[in-house]
């Protein structure tokens, strides 16, 4: 069997590029990856034998090994796991299967330390060997296979690697570094075992290195550790989260993290919990500090582990978890679904709908807390005796804040999604305001400052919060200091849909439907807003008969105080952002056409009457209230035509 020569997909050479460029502050990650990726596949061959017992071979033990040779500079990782066939190896070290890679490679900019932030989401497994060697070796057999199909694969880690067949007698995966000149250390039996302490010690699989003892030296010769033969096993070998909480450090808990998650920050918070009840289960639920690259691609899958009874089933358990809370990392461990459990069957299993039920409650409470401790001061109370806040609670501080600008929008489809949970998740959620800048008022804060007389919660969805700001529908609700929730998420409005009432008091859209202030306009305001409709009637009239193609109606409105007109729909009809929002993204939208409201004490309608550009006039007035709510005039050229006429 010859060599071949492959080339590395092209993504796959950019990120190898990065991976050696821009991750050198923290060297030592490689071996969690390369340890992870082991354990991984000694996982697949644990639940791939449930059905094939022969799998197993001669060797039952599932392990890793970690070995290194001064001499040749060289550092070995081996496994006893699944294993790759030929075509695999070129299939999964030459390629990254993960849907959008190309966006993420060419969000990539060169600089290293942004890039080494966004490359700690993606998670660069075992490329990250590349940090630390400047060739690696990857001998591998499937399990199954005869010992003549076992394959060698080689690479520089710059444009391609080569392959060739060879003969090995074990199954499993030796992924052997040679290492560069600055990372000698890693030749060092101390430094790994530390190593693997800090970052691997939770892997359930025994990792096992060669003992060391010391030799004097002779003949004035320095002493020096050599190895003895026997093999130890140096981590604790037992599933993070079956052990008592109370054993386990933070460090722990955040090295474990970033080993499922490949996430290279802290997580903001965890939750460890053994669930006892209808059905039996354990939890280790995370949520990151920052949103991965693709938490809005359509088949992202979510972040949960499911093991049954410490036997690994499957990754991205999407079942278990709602996916408005795909953010969400961690493991799930079931007591009771048998071990054979396919996707297909986790769907429909009423097990797996008490777990996903109990862990999007737990992470919910998670929110909660967070959100109790965002702002955290110390109170004074009438004697001036001041609380004291603990560390833990000060530690939460700001957290939710963060939480919410990175994940806020994708928590907001939980209104739709999850009806159970509606009310939790509307308590969580956070806007800004006509008067509170920053993403942090709640529905319960906007209702504690509501006006009196005020009988809705009032927001505005727009593109952004310049547009939402400035819209002539807020002008009356600004006149009277009425504060208006202004929503700039593209969910916004679906999610609003599902949400007609926040404890009792009703949501009120400012662009749709006729503004209707309630107790908030006084008798004589009213009075004379049916006064100045009355009058205005024939205008009106004639308004409506210029723009019957374009205009649902035209009526005389008091939401009004600097513009002469505004554009609204409906109540029930799809807002017009939306509307445009659907036809960008090729979707059929419904083509109803809007209302046109009219000022009655704008200048520019005064004028209208007896104008004799009347017909220009109207036609301006709709295509300047297109505008000002962020739309496009239909013939934009007709429209500049008209306005220079005027202008000349
Ligand atoms: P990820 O682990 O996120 O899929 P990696 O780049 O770390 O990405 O690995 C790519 C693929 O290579 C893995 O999905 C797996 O199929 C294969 N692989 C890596 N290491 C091993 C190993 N030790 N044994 C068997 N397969 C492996």
């Amino acid at each position: 069997m010859t060599k071949q020569t492959h080339s590395f997909q092209a993504e796959v050479a950019q990120l190898l590029h990065l991976v050696t460029h821009s991750l050198y502050s923290n060297q030592e990650i490689f071996l969690r990856e390369l340890i992870s990726n082991a354990s991984d596949a000694c996982d697949k061959l644990r639940f791939e034998a449930l059905n094939d017992g022969s799998l197993y071979g001669d060797q039952p033990n599932l392990e890793v090994r970690v070995s290194f040779d001064k001499a040749a500079r060289t550092l070995t990782i081996t496994d006893t796991g699944i294993g790759m066939s030929e075509q695999e190896a070129i299939d999964n070290l030459g390629t990254i299967a993960k849907s959008g890679t190309k966006a993420f490679v060419e969000k990539l900019s060169g600089d290293q330390k942004a890039d080494s932030q966004l490359i700690g989401q993606f998670g660069v497994g075992f490329y990250s060997g590349f940090i630390v060697a400047d060739k690696i070796t990857v001998e591998s057999r499937r399990a199954g296979s005869p010992a003549a199909a076992g394959v060698r694969w080689i690479s520089g880690g710059t444009g391609d690697f080569e392959i060739e067949q060879i003969e090995r007698a074990e199954r499993g995966t030796s992924i052997i570094l040679h290492l560069r000149d600055d990372a000698e250390e890693f030749l060092n039996g101390w430094k790994l075992k530390q190593v693997i302490a800090k970052y691997s010690d939770h892997i359930s699989l025994p990792i096992l290195m060669e003992k060391e003892e010391w030799k004097d030296g002779e003949n004035d010769q320095p002493g020096e550790m050599v190895k003895t033969g026997e093999w130890e096993t140096v981590n604790k070998a037992s599933a993070l989260w079956t052990r008592p909480k109370k054993d386990i450090t933070d460090e722990q808990y955040q090295e474990f993290y970033k080993a499922i998650s490949h996430d290279f920050e802290n997580p903001l918070t965890w939750s460890h919990n053994r669930v006892e009840g209808n059905t039996e289960y354990t939890q280790l639920l995370y949520i990151p500090a920052k949103a991965p690259f693709d938490l809005y691609q359509r088949d992202k899958h979510a972040g949960i582990k499911l093991y049954v009874k410490r036997v690994f089933i499957m990754d991205d358990a999407e079942a278990l978890m709602p996916q408005y809370l795909r953010f969400v990392k961690g493991v799930i461990d079931s007591a009771d679904l048998p071990l054979n459990v396919s996707r297909e069957l986790l769907q429909e299993s009423r097990d797996v709908r008490l777990i996903r039920d109990g862990s999007a409650k737990r992470v919910l409470s998670m929110l909660e807390d967070l959100a109790r401790h965002d702002k955290h001061e110390a109170a004074a109370d009438a004697e001036g005796v001041t609380d004291v806040v603990s560390e833990e609670d000060k530690a939460k501080e700001g957290k939710f804040s963060q939480f919410y600008a990175e994940f806020g929008a994708v928590l907001k489809e939980g209104l739709g999604e999850d009806f159970g949970n509606k009310e939790r998740i509307a308590k969580l959620l956070r806007f800004a305001t006509t008067t509170h800048e920053g993403l942090n008022t709640s529905f319960a804060d906007y209702k504690a400052r509501m006006k009196e007389g005020q009988e809705a919660i009032y927001y505005i969805t727009a593109d952004n919060l310049a547009a939402a700001k400035n819209s002539p529908q807020l002008e009356v609700f600004k006149k009277k200091g009425i504060e208006v929730l202004l929503m700039t998420d593209r969910v916004d409005e679906w999610a609003l849909n599902y949400l007609q009432a926040f404890d009792g008091t009703p949501l009120q859209s400012v662009a749709k439907g006729a503004v209707d202030l309630g107790k908030l306009q006084n008798e004589e305001e009213k009075k004379a807003a049916e006064e100045a409709a009355e009058a205005f009637k024939p205008l009106l009239a004639k308004l409506k008969d210029a723009l019957k193609d374009r205009a649902e109606d035209v009526r005389a409105t008091s939401r009004l105080v600097d513009s002469p007109a505004c554009l609204v729909v409906s109540d029930g009809d799809m807002s017009l952002q939306l509307a445009r929002l659907l036809k960008q993204a090729g979707q059929a939208a419904p083509e109803s056409k809007p209302v046109l409201e009219v000022n009655p004490e704008h200048p520019l309608v005064k004028k209208l009457d007896g104008s004799v550009h009347f017909h220009d006039l109207a036609q301006i007035l709709f295509d300047q209230a297109v505008l000002a709510e962020g739309g496009m005039p239909e013939d934009p050229a007709a429209y500049v035509k008209r306005v220079n006429a005027l202008l000349v």
